[in-house]
Protein backbone atom coordinates (compact mmCIF):
# COMPACT_ATOMS: atom_id res chain seq x y z
CA UNK A 1 0.00 0.00 0.00
CA UNK A 2 1.16 3.32 -0.78
CA UNK A 3 0.94 5.88 1.69
CA UNK A 4 0.78 9.74 0.45
CA UNK A 5 2.36 11.97 2.45
CA UNK A 6 0.82 15.75 2.21
CA UNK A 7 2.78 18.34 4.04
CA UNK A 8 1.08 22.00 5.09
CA UNK A 9 -2.30 22.65 5.67
CA UNK A 10 -2.16 24.25 2.17
CA UNK A 11 -1.60 21.74 0.10
CA UNK A 12 -4.26 21.04 -2.71
CA UNK A 13 -5.80 17.93 -1.96
CA UNK A 14 -7.31 15.98 -4.79
CA UNK A 15 -8.57 13.00 -3.82
CA UNK A 16 -9.15 10.35 -6.63
CA UNK A 17 -12.68 8.32 -5.84
CA UNK A 18 -11.45 5.13 -4.77
CA UNK A 19 -9.13 6.90 -2.51
CA UNK A 20 -10.35 6.87 1.25
CA UNK A 21 -8.34 9.59 3.24
CA UNK A 22 -7.35 8.01 6.28
CA UNK A 23 -9.30 10.53 8.73
CA UNK A 24 -12.56 9.68 6.74
CA UNK A 25 -12.11 6.11 7.59
CA UNK A 26 -11.69 7.08 11.09
CA UNK A 27 -14.60 9.47 11.27
CA UNK A 28 -16.77 6.32 10.21
CA UNK A 29 -15.48 3.97 11.98
CA UNK A 30 -16.09 5.99 15.31
CA UNK A 31 -19.64 5.60 14.04
CA UNK A 32 -20.18 2.48 15.08
CA UNK A 33 -17.80 3.07 18.56
CA UNK A 34 -19.88 2.35 21.89
CA UNK A 35 -19.79 5.68 24.58
CA UNK A 36 -16.67 5.41 26.74
CA UNK A 37 -17.00 2.98 29.49
CA UNK A 38 -14.73 5.50 31.71
CA UNK A 39 -17.13 8.57 32.00
CA UNK A 40 -19.75 7.64 29.30
CA UNK A 41 -18.63 10.48 26.69
CA UNK A 42 -19.26 9.83 22.94
CA UNK A 43 -16.08 12.56 21.75
CA UNK A 44 -14.10 9.87 21.24
CA UNK A 45 -10.17 9.75 18.60
CA UNK A 46 -8.38 6.96 17.26
CA UNK A 47 -4.50 6.94 17.78
CA UNK A 48 -3.60 6.54 14.48
CA UNK A 49 0.11 7.97 15.04
CA UNK A 50 1.84 4.73 15.74
CA UNK A 51 1.73 1.48 13.49
CA UNK A 52 -1.34 0.41 15.26
CA UNK A 53 -4.67 2.27 15.94
CA UNK A 54 -6.76 2.83 19.24
CA UNK A 55 -9.69 4.32 20.20
CA UNK A 56 -9.42 6.92 22.82
CA UNK A 57 -11.54 9.01 25.06
CA UNK A 58 -11.16 12.78 24.39
CA UNK A 59 -12.43 13.45 27.77
CA UNK A 60 -11.04 11.22 30.00
CA UNK A 61 -8.30 9.36 28.09
CA UNK A 62 -9.50 5.76 28.14
CA UNK A 63 -8.10 4.11 25.39
CA UNK A 64 -8.92 1.14 23.69
CA UNK A 65 -6.20 -1.44 23.05
CA UNK A 66 -4.35 -0.88 19.91
CA UNK A 67 -4.98 -3.10 16.66
CA UNK A 68 -3.64 -2.80 12.93
CA UNK A 69 -7.08 -1.48 11.19
CA UNK A 70 -9.16 0.80 12.54
CA UNK A 71 -12.63 -1.42 12.46
CA UNK A 72 -10.67 -3.93 15.01
CA UNK A 73 -9.85 -0.91 17.05
CA UNK A 74 -12.98 -0.09 17.09
CA UNK A 75 -14.63 -4.09 17.99
CA UNK A 76 -12.11 -4.16 20.62
CA UNK A 77 -13.24 -1.03 22.20
CA UNK A 78 -16.46 -2.48 21.76
CA UNK A 79 -16.10 -5.56 23.44
CA UNK A 80 -14.76 -3.24 26.50
CA UNK A 81 -17.78 -1.50 26.98
CA UNK A 82 -19.96 -4.00 27.17
ZN1 LIG B 1 -14.16 8.90 28.77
Amino acid sequence: MIMETISGHDAIVTTPPDYEDADEVISRELKYADPCPGCSGKLLDIDDTAEDYRVECVNCGWAGPCRSNCADAVDIWNERTK
